[in-house]
């Protein structure tokens, strides 16, 4: 949204996490997390793969090991050009925060 926002590294506060985030599956072992990263505003998605998350049966130790109620780290990857970026670093704005997870949890 704010392209005009200049490329800053940042690490927001754990104790702040985002709480606007769509959590969704994005098929065996990936979970997603789409919302507008609280920095720049954009929106950003972040991907966990491997996570073993989709399991048959009612709940696997992976995902409880996910499902922990604590907040996930993630970093801006929006596609949006902020002024000043790196060439090394190919998209962002070089914030870094905590996405929480849904107050009831994950329903993957
Ligand atoms: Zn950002
Ligand atoms: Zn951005």
């Amino acid at each position: 949204m704010s392209s005009a926002a200049p490329y800053r590294r940042t690490n927001l506060p754990l104790a702040q996490p985002a709480t606007t985030f769509l959590w969704q599956s994005a098929g065996a072992g990936r979970v997603e997390a789409t919302g507008e990263c609280p920095e720049c505003r954009c929106v950003t998605t972040r991907v966990w793969e491997e996570i073993q998350y989709v399991t048959k049966g009612p709940s696997g130790p992976d995902k409880q090991a996910f499902d922990n109620g604590e907040p996930k780290f993630a970093q801006c990857h929006c596609p949006t050009w902020h002024v000043n970026r790196p060439a090394e670093i190919p998209d962002g704005c070089g914030a870094t925060f905590w996405i929480a997870l849904p107050p009831q949890g994950l329903s993957l």
